[in-house]
């Protein structure tokens, strides 16, 4: 008889969240905190959706996402998770960047990017503080109309080896282009630059295992391998409940961590909402997908130390397209130190590129194998510059494309990154067409990553204490 994930689970909770993406994860912590009882049901086998980790044979243990975000991540799990998680967030100092314009290691703050601006590419000074205070200044309410493109423009025209040093890691970081509003650029730039690039020490595994028994000490029903494959909606447009894994299970509020798109469209259905809001979501814009390549190196052997994040591009230039296509030419690997995850022994290298769905989605099976084949193949002979001998030192190695991304998360098209700037309007508004019904996760490209989606689940389980407490009392 197949297992039942749902055992001894109750009919009613306060709260469902759905998805254990770090928004979900979030939100369903500070609702327990806050005395409702909460059920998380995740579909995956294993929580943290794109903040999570895999095993191989041999010992090898790959991070999906832990590549960097910015200080406020201390912050945040210091309030809303634990003091000890806070404390095993950890700098990275070497942010590395190879390319055809410029080869240089830095912080990543903005005092070392002031120095890298005005000495090497001479910039002035006055210009270079103008524009770190104007992005700075950059909020929520400012022209959404201004472009990324436009701000660049202004501040160094003609300067595309400038633009590529400041935009190159934050496309990678979120996926934005030069077409996204200069609002998201600036907000986002600038939470980086406030300190640099910060990593949890213990690797993801560590990380999600710790958030799970705080979760579970708080009193969180916490269940995986349940998908959830419709939300409830009474006629005067209340959320009432989930059918997940074939049951149904009753709630007052729930929390969807799944994507925006498809938790509106798919998992309660067009004709729940007003048509003018179904045409606005139709119309929000995913962001694009990613492909990795995982690679082990022997127990015992290693590198010299070659930076820990490392913006490799062999085209001339800022083009999105160019880091978007299937014929690679930028990558950005992660070097993972022994000290990564203390008392291991272990090298490993991350590359990631971002990347279209369309262009690995139509291709068959045949097609397909091959692809990932040659992206581990031309990835590995490139890695050999930084690491040499790496073909020799390799134990263990694979690829992800956005069919992976879309298979373990349900993303739409395996967007990693969420949904484009109108999607944030999209998730604000949800519990103004259905009572009771929220969302929590990557959108707008603000509230994605790490640090977005973990402050997007604080924003919204505000929201959800606020309508379930008049209830409560
Ligand atoms: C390759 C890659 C590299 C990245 N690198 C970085 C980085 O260096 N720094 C950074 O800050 N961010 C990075 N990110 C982004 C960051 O990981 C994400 O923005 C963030 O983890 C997303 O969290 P989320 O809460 O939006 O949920 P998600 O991680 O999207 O999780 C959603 C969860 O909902 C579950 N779900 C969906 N539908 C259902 C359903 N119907 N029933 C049950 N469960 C469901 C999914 O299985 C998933 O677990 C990276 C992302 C990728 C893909």
């Amino acid at each position: 008889m197949a297992r039942d994930f749902l055992k001894d689970a109750r009919d009613h909770y306060d709260v469902i969240v759905i998805g254990s993406g770090l928004a979900g994860l979030t939100s369903a912590n500070i609702l327990a905190r806050a005395g409702h009882s909460v059920l998380l049901l995740e579909h995956h086998y294993q929580l943290g959706g794109m903040a999570t980790w895999f095993k191989r044979a041999g010992g090898h243990i790959f991070d999906i996402s832990l590549h960097g975000f910015p200080v406020g991540m201390i912050k945040s799990c210091r309030k809303y998770w634990t003091q000890e998680i806070a404390d095993s967030i950890v700098q990275l100092k070497g942010i590395r960047f190879e390319n055809p314009q410029f080869s240089l290691t830095t912080t990543f703050n903005r005092e070392d990017f002031t120095k890298l601006l005005i000495e090497e590419f001479k910039i002035t000074p006055e210009t270079v503080t103008r524009f770190f205070d104007t992005a700075r200044k950059m909020n929520f309410f400012d022209d959404q109309a201004r472009t990324t493109r436009d701000l660049f423009n202004e501040f160094f025209p003609g300067r595309d080896d400038v633009v590529r040093l400041l935009m190159e890691p934050i496309t990678y970081a979120n996926g934005s282009t030069l077409e996204d509003p200069a609002l998201t650029y600036g907000i986002v730039f600038s939470n980086f630059m406030s300190k640099g690039v910060f990593t949890f020490r213990g690797g993801t595994d560590h990380l999600v295992n710790q958030m799970k028994a705080e979760m579970l000490a708080n009193g969180v029903d916490l269940r995986i391998r349940c998908l959830v494959e419709k939300i409830e909606v009474s006629p005067d447009r209340k959320v009432t409940g989930v059918v997940v894994n074939g049951r149904r299970i009753g709630c007052n509020a729930i929390v969807s961590n799944a994507n925006v798109k498809s938790t509106i469209l798919n998992l309660v259905g067009e004709d729940k909402f007003d048509k003018s809001y179904v045409e606005e979501v139709k119309a929000v814009r995913l962001n694009n997908s990613s492909c990795q390549v995982y690679i082990a190196l022997k127990p015992g052997v290693g590198f010299e130390p070659c930076g820990d994040l490392l913006f490799h591009s062999e085209h001339r230039g800022f083009d999105v397209e160019a880091m978007l296509s299937r014929d690679v030419s930028s990558r950005t690997f992660s070097f993972y130190y022994p000290e990564t995850r203390p008392g291991s022994d272990r090298h490993l290298i991350v590359s990631s590129t971002n990347a279209n769905y369309k262009d690995w989605a139509e291709l068959s099976e045949e097609e397909y194998q091959a692809a990932k084949q040659d992206l581990c193949d031309t990835t590995l002979d490139c890695l050999n510059q930084y690491v040499p001998g790496i073909h020799e030192k390799v134990a263990h190695v694979e690829a992800s494309t956005p069919r992976t991304f879309e298979h373990y998360t349900r993303h739409m098209q395996g967007a990693s990154f969420g949904t484009k700037f109108e999607g944030l309007k999209a998730s604000k508004e949800l519990s103004e067409q259905i009572s009771g019904l929220y969302h929590a996760g990557s959108v707008g490209i603000i509230m994605s990553g790490w640090l977005g989606a973990v402050n997007y689940g604080v924003i919204t389980s505000n929201e959800v204490d606020k309508y379930l407490t008049p209830a409560m009392t």
